[in-house]
């Protein structure tokens, strides 16, 4: 995927993410799964197929857990994979590594606000190429502006 491949997709996730119900205590994500060769494979965004799934894991639920294009696909999310969660036992992180998918690329950093991530430290001690687009960071954020108190 090239850098135009990946600002294309962080795109489609974006407007992905204006699509969330909002909630005052998870924030607004978009997710999209793309095949080495440019096909997408899955999509998903925050609570569109539940009150508490997350866009990532919604996106790797909708493809079977043996999928095999998955471990040289490309996960992209408008919002950094958690690694702290109160809804569900198992991360959006754990969920990726469990995959063995290679790459993912997200263009907003999680804000200290509420929880604690490490997503993109501990994607990238497995092993995983993260890249971190953030000049999208901006436009990702936005769905979720009713969060902070200074959007
Ligand atoms: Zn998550």
């Amino acid at each position: 995927m090239s850098h135009h491949d990946d600002v294309h997709w962080m795109g489609e996730a974006i407007t992905l993410a204006h699509r969330c119900p909002l909630t005052d205590h998870a924030y607004a994500v978009g997710a999209i799964i793309v095949g080495s060769d440019g096909t997408e494979l899955a999509r998903g965004y925050s609570r569109d197929t539940d009150p508490h799934v997350h866009a990532e894991e919604s996106a790797l639920a909708k493809l079977p857990a043996d999928h095999p294009d998955l471990a040289t696909a490309t996960l992209y999310s408008t919002l950094e994979p958690c690694s702290q969660r109160r809804s569900r036992p198992r991360t959006c992180t754990q969920l990726i590594l469990d995959t063995g998918i290679s790459r993912v690329v997200y263009a907003w950093r999680e804000p200290p606000l509420l929880a604690d991530c490490h997503g993109h430290e501990q994607l990238a001690e497995a092993g995983v190429t993260v890249i971190e687009l953030t000049e999208l960071a901006d436009q990702a954020r936005r769905p979720n502006r009713h969060l902070f108190d200074n959007p």
